[in-house]
């Protein structure tokens, strides 16, 4: 009991100054690994690699291989600090796959920006994936936090669960960059927290995860089966491997999550809001890596560090092997939507998850219900439409093409006026939250739908669903989809029961 109360003081009370893993955890579970990095942050014995010397080392490579590196600024932070993300090119490379990987985009999960640029300095060392890849890495997605080693942005916003709303500018940045580069592999490094509340109720004195790195890819249902499958099959299957070979533990990510008063597991992901999924609905192979970490300081940090580039380095390998098939699965995928899932669920299921023990400091199993997100089960479906198509004539129409367009959707004008026959939301049910998720008060609708021929006039701005990111666009554009715009909250003011959305589903040209 003591050592519980203990348990909950040091996570809740103290955490940002005391570490809760007692040293017999570490040096049976997590041993540092014999590696040498030459990153910043172990040219220190405290702290981790600060802005100026991210930047620092940045310009020191670039220089000394300026053939095969730039350096651009995406943007600024919300408090004016340039974000660099570094482009690995080969000039004599022909047709390489775009690799896209990202860190720091939590503030507080230094292992992501270290790895990401230990494996910088370390394509760059032996620079022949270059042949067929190119590669762009961000790894301070969240300076501001990072500075502060805190999770959120300057302004409070979680920059994983905007995705689809882009109300951060760093967000925008991001997201703007990504669709620039067309990204065909994308891998999003973060660290995780293995201290939770909810671990403290099992066992004597509580548990804490067993696993150095927990892998989350999607099972959102507008993501091609082909592509899901693939993405397991192939990428996290090879980066499991690698993860073998140095004998790390490794999981698919679960999350706890309180379902009427009872801890259950969330796993994998399905939420368009957070990058994984994101990502692989901009057709692309994508998944969030996880390390164990949050919360603990400088601990095991060589070994966190390890891990994640390991992974990365994974991921570019299958990507360099895979360079023809993946090229044709991705093709195939883009062509491969006959609906749109606008609703899901997970599947349930029971399961036994490995855990450390805090009391005997031994591995247990605990039978947990789990809600498995790569096993949806589609709750609201809708046929595909040819396009949508938003009215031009309302002002704030203006702002969701502008995200749109962020999201790498390509968006169109009709020229001419042209009759169609459509679909219109009319919405039956709506309601606000009163509690404020990610600032933002977000709304429950219901709609039904209506058919009605109708003549577009010229200037309407069309979102064809024969393109790339369809995917992305259903999920933004479908009123009752969790992360929809107006799920979010963004056309609050223009809704009410009866009447029609301003925009449409083209069924028929
Ligand atoms: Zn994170």
């Amino acid at each position: 009991m003591l050592n519980r109360i203990l348990l909950v003081l040091i996570v809740f009370g103290f955490g940002f100054t005391l570490n809760p893993q007692p040293r017999i955890v570490t040096e049976k579970f997590f041993p540092d690994v014999q590696k040498e990095f030459n990153t910043p942050a172990f040219k220190k014995k405290r702290g981790f690699t600060n802005y100026e010397e991210l930047i620092a080392y940045l310009n020191q490579l670039q220089q000394a291989n300026s053939a095969l590196m730039e350096i651009k600024y995406i943007g600024n932070s919300q408090k004016g600090m340039a974000i660099p993300m570094v482009v690995l090119t080969d000039k004599n490379a022909k047709d390489p796959i775009r690799v896209w990987m990202q860190g720091g985009l939590h503030g507080d999960e230094p292992a992501s920006t270290e790895g990401m640029l230990h494996l910088i300095g370390e394509v760059l060392r032996e620079p022949e994936m270059l042949q067929r890849l190119q590669i762009a890495v961000v790894p301070m997605a969240n300076i501001d936090g990072y500075v502060k080693q805190d999770r959120y942005a300057a302004n409070g916003l979680d920059l994983n669960r905007d995705q689809t709303k882009l109300m951060a500018p760093e967000s925008v940045y991001l997201k703007q960059a990504f669709s620039d580069f067309r990204a065909e592999v994308a891998v999003d490094f973060h660290e995780y927290r293995p201290y939770r509340r909810d671990f403290v109720h099992y066992n004597r004195a509580g548990v804490t995860s067993l696993f150095d790195v927990m892998f989350l890819y999607s099972g959102n249902l507008n993501i091609p089966e082909e592509l899901r499958n693939y993405t397991n099959d192939v990428f996290v299957h090879a980066a499991r491997k690698t993860l073998d070979a140095s004998g790390m533990r490794h999981h698919d990510y679960f999350t706890t999550a309180d379902y009427h008063g009872d801890v259950h597991l969330n796993q994998g992901s399905v939420q368009s809001r957070s990058s994984a999924t994101s990502y692989a609905l901009s057709n692309c192979i994508s998944s969030l890596i996880e390390v164990r970490g949050v919360g603990i300081g400088r601990t095991s940090f060589k070994r966190r560090v390890f891990c994640t580039y390991e992974v990365a380095r994974s991921y570019l390998r299958t990507a360099y092997d895979q360079h023809d098939e993946l090229r044709s699965v991705l093709a195939r995928s883009e062509k491969a939507r006959r609906e749109v899932i606008v609703k899901s669920s997970r599947k349930v299921l029971n399961r036994n998850v490995a855990f450390i023990d805090l009391d005997t400091y031994t591995e247990v199993e605990l039978p947990m219900v789990v809600h498995d997100g790569f096993h949806c089960i589609p709750k609201l479906s809708r046929s595909l439409p040819v396009a949508y198509a938003l009215d031009a004539n309302l002002k704030y129409i203006r702002t969701l093409v502008g995200k749109l367009k962020t999201l790498g959707v390509e968006v169109s004008i009709l020229k001419d006026p042209k009759q169609v026959k459509i679909e219109k939301y009319i919405p039956t049910y709506l309601k606000r939250e009163s509690a404020s998720y990610e600032k933002v008060h977000r709304m429950d609708i219901r709609t039904r739908i209506e058919r009605a021929d109708t003549l577009l006039p010229a200037g309407t701005f069309l979102v064809h669903m024969n393109q790339k990111n369809a995917g992305l666009a259903a999920e933004v554009l479908e009123p009752e989809g969790p992360n929809s715009f107006i799920s979010f909250g963004l056309l609050t003011p223009r809704l009410a029961p009866g009447r029609v959305l301003p925009y449409y589903r083209i069924i028929e040209n």
